[in-house]
C-alpha cells in the first residue's frame, strides 16, 4: 500500500499499534502567559503555592482513579511520577527560595525553576529522563492552571478525528473524550513516553517523533495513521484510503470474532486443548480478564500491594485482596507470586541499600530470605484463602535447588502451624517456582521433582541468558526473546519439567505474542498465561495451528543461529498458515 508521490507522507516511530483515518484536528494548548510581578507579601504567595500543590494533588488522585478503572492500575501508575515530582522537597524548597529572594509572583518562580530543572533533565543522554521532562511540564502547568493562570485548550470536535500534537501531556490524553478519538500523532516524543504507554493501554493507534513537518499538516485533511508502520498519510489518494480502509474493516471483524470465540477453550486443530490464562496486577484487571476469555490466573503480580506506601500491607489485607480476585475467578486456578520486588523496586519500609546491579542483587525470593517474616505473612495469607479455591503459590527469581527446598518447607511450616491453631486454610497450596533464571532452567530435571510446577518467565530470563538490563533502552534491541540461545533454554525447562513430573507454564510476554504462542505450542508448553487483552488472538491462533506442524516449526527454530533468522522463518511459516 504505498502512497503516490504526491501524498505527504510524515515518518515516525511506532507507539501504538492499529490504523486510524479520519480528519486531522490540532490540539494547540494555550500558550503560558505569566506575568512577572513584583511582590510585597511573599509569604501570602508561599501559602499560595501550598494551597495550588494540595489541589494538583487531589486532581491528580482523581485522574489516577479514573484512569485506573477506564484503562488499567498499571497505566495509572503514569500518574506516580507526577506525585513525586509534587512531594519534591529539593524542587519546592527551589521554588520558594526563588520567590523570595526575586520577591516575585510564585508562577513566575514556579516557571524559572521548572523550566530550569526541565533543561538538565532533557539534556541527558538517558531517554527515561527525558521522558520525565513531560512530566515536569505537566505538573507545572497544573499548578499554574490551579494558580489561576492557564486554561487547557482541549475541547475536541464533535467528529472522532486523529489529535496531532507538538506533544502531549497524559493528564491531557486521559482527559480528552474517547469517542471523539481515532489516534494520535506526535511530532516528539518516544516509544516509552507515557503519553505512548497510555495509547497503547487505551488501544489506540499512535505514532511519534513526526517531526516540525506535523505543523503545516491542515485541521480537517484526511489522514491515515499507520502505526504499525510508524507513517502518517495525509489526503492520500482514493485507491490507498479504500486499501487501509478495508484492512481497518477486516481488522475489526477479526477483533469481534476473536472476541466473540474468546469463552471458548482454545484447541489445535488436531485437538490438543491449551490453556489460556491471564496475568495480573489488581482485582480491577480480574473481570476485564474473565471477559476476555482467561481460563484463570497464572500469573498475580503482587508488587503493586506493596509499593507506593509507608508499611508494607499487614497479613489480614493481603488476605482481602486474594480472597476478592480468587471470588472473582469463581472456581479457576488462581497462581499467586510472592513479592519481586528489590533492587530497582526499592520499597521505603524495607530500608535495603542501594545496590550496582539491582537486577542481580537482593530480588524476589532472595528478598524473602533476608526479610522471612514478610514471605511468610505472605505464605500465611495465601493459606489463609480458605478451602475449595484451587490456588497456587509461586516464587520468583529463583536460583538453586538449596532455594526450592528451603521455600517448599516454608510453605509446608507455615500451613501446618496455622492447621495446628485450627485457622482454616486452602485444602492444598501447589507449589510453584518462576523459571528465570539460567541457571534453573539447565537444572529444570532436578527443579521438576521437587516442585508441582513451574512457569517460564521469558521477560527475566532473556534478560539474564542475553546480559541485557530489561530497564535500559539503550540495550533494548538486544533483548530479543527469540533469541536461539533463550529457545534453548525454554526447550530444556519444558523437557526436564516432564522429566521431572512438573507441569509447565510461560507467562512472560512471549506467551501473548503472535509469533511466540505457535513455536511455544510447538515447544511442548500446554499453558499460556498473558495480559487479558491479548488472550483473544492468542485463543484463535491456537485454533488454526495443527500442533505436528509446529512441533516441526519449533524444531527447525531451535536449530537457527541468530534472533532475526528465527523471527524472519517464524514469519514465513505464519504466513504459510495463513
Ligand atoms: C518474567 O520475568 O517473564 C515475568 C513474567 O515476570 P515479571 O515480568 O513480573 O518480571
Ligand atoms: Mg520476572
Amino acid at each position: 500500500m504505498v502512497p503516490t508521490e504526491h501524498t505527504l507522507r510524515l515518518v515516525g516511530v511506532a507507539a501504538s499499534d492499529g490504523i486510524a483515518i479520519g480528519p486531522a484536528f490540532h490540539l494547540r494548548p494555550q500558550r503560558l502567559h505569566v506575568q512577572r510581578r513584583e511582590v510585597v507579601d511573599v509569604a501570602g504567595e508561599i501559602v499560595r503555592l501550598g494551597d495550588a500543590r494540595r489541589s494538583a494533588r487531589a486532581e491528580l488522585e482523581a485522574l489516577q482513579a479514573y484512569v485506573a478503572t477506564t484503562v488499567s492500575v498499571a497505566e495509572a501508575e503514569i500518574f506516580e511520577a507526577h506525585l513525586v515530582f509534587l512531594d519534591d522537597p529539593t524542587l519546592f524548597d527551589d521554588v520558594e527560595a526563588y520567590c523570595r529572594a526575586q520577591r516575585c509572583n510564585v508562577e513566575a518562580a514556579l516557571v524559572a525553576i521548572f523550566d530550569g530543572y526541565k533543561a538538565v533533565l532533557l539534556d541527558s543522554d538517558d531517554e527515561l529522563f527525558r521522558a520525565r521532562a513531560d512530566d515536569l511540564e505537566d505538573i507545572k502547568r497544573r499548578l499554574l492552571r490551579t494558580l489561576g493562570g492557564e486554561h487547557d485548550g482541549s475541547a475536541l470536535p464533535a467528529e472522532p478525528c486523529v489529535i496531532l500534537a507538538d506533544d502531549l501531556l497524559p493528564s491531557t490524553a486521559v482527559q480528552l473524550d474517547r469517542s471523539r478519538l481515532l489516534g494520535f500523532g506526535l511530532a516528539t516524543g518516544g516509544p516509552t513516553s507515557h503519553v505512548a504507554i497510555l495509547a497503547r493501554g487505551l488501544g489506540l493507534p499512535a505514532v511519534v517523533g513526526l517531526g516540525d513537518g506535523l505543523a503545516a499538516v491542515p485541521d480537517g485533511a484526511t489522514l491515515v495513521l499507520d502505526a504499525g508502520a510508524g507513517m502518517l498519510l495525509v489526503d492520500p489518494p482514493e485507491e490507498t484510503l479504500q486499501a487501509y480502509q478495508v484492512r481497518v474493516a477486516v481488522d475489526r471483524e477479526r477483533r469481534a470474532l476473536e472476541r466473540a470465540a474468546a469463552r471458548h477453550a482454545a484447541r489445535t486443530r488436531d485437538g490438543t486443548t491449551i490453556a489460556v490464562l491471564a496475568n495480573l496486577s489488581s482485582l480491577a484487571e480480574a473481570e476485564e480478564a474473565i471477559a476476555c476469555g482467561a481460563e484463570g490466573v497464572g500469573l498475580l503480580r503482587t508488587e503493586l500491594l506493596f509499593m507506593d506506601r509507608a508499611t508494607a500491607p499487614g497479613e489480614d489485607e493481603q488476605l482481602t485482596l486474594y480472597r476478592q480476585i480468587a471470588d472473582v475467578l469463581d472456581g479457576r486456578p488462581l497462581v499467586i507470586r510472592t513479592l519481586d520486588i528489590g533492587g530497582d523496586k526499592p520499597v521505603p519500609y524495607l530500608r535495603q541499600p542501594p545496590e550496582q546491579n539491582p537486577a542481580l542483587g537482593v530480588r524476589g525470593v532472595r528478598l524473602g530470605r533476608s526479610e522471612p517474616e514478610l514471605l511468610r505473612a505472605q505464605v500465611r495469607a495465601i493459606w489463609r484463602i480458605g478451602p475449595g479455591r484451587p490456588v497456587k503459590v509461586m516464587f520468583p527469581m529463583v536460583t538453586s535447588l538449596e532455594e526450592v527446598r528451603w521455600l517448599r518447607s516454608l510453605v509446608a511450616e507455615v500451613g501446618a502451624e496455622l492447621r495446628e491453631r485450627g485457622t482454616p486454610t486452602l485444602d492444598r497450596l501447589d507449589v510453584g517456582v518462576m523459571v528465570e533464571v539460567p541457571a534453573l532452567a539447565m537444572l529444570a530435571d532436578h527443579v521438576a521433582r521437587l516442585v508441582d510446577f513451574m512457569s517460564i518467565g521469558t521477560n527475566d530470563l532473556t534478560q539474564y541468558a542475553l546480559a541485557v538490563d530489561r530497564t535500559n533502552a539503550a540495550v533494548s534491541g538486544i533483548g530479543d526473546a527469540l533469541h536461539p540461545a533463550v529457545l534453548r533454554l525454554i526447550a530444556q525447562t519444558v523437557r526436564g519439567a516432564r522429566a521431572g513430573g512438573a507441569e509447565i507454564s510461560v507467562c512472560g510476554e512471549l506467551a501473548g505474542s503472535p509469533l511466540g504462542v505457535p513455536l511455544l505450542v510447538g515447544l511442548g508448553v500446554e499453558t499460556l498465561s498473558m495480559s487479558p487483552s491479548l488472550i483473544p488472538a492468542a485463543k484463535m491462533a491456537i485454533r488454526e495451528l495443527a500442533l505436528t506442524q509446529a512441533r516441526a516449526v519449533a524444531e527447525h527454530a531451535l536449530s537457527l543461529a541468530t534472533a532475526d533468522e528465527v523471527r524472519h522463518y517464524l514469519e514465513l511459516s505464519a504466513r504459510s498458515r495463513s
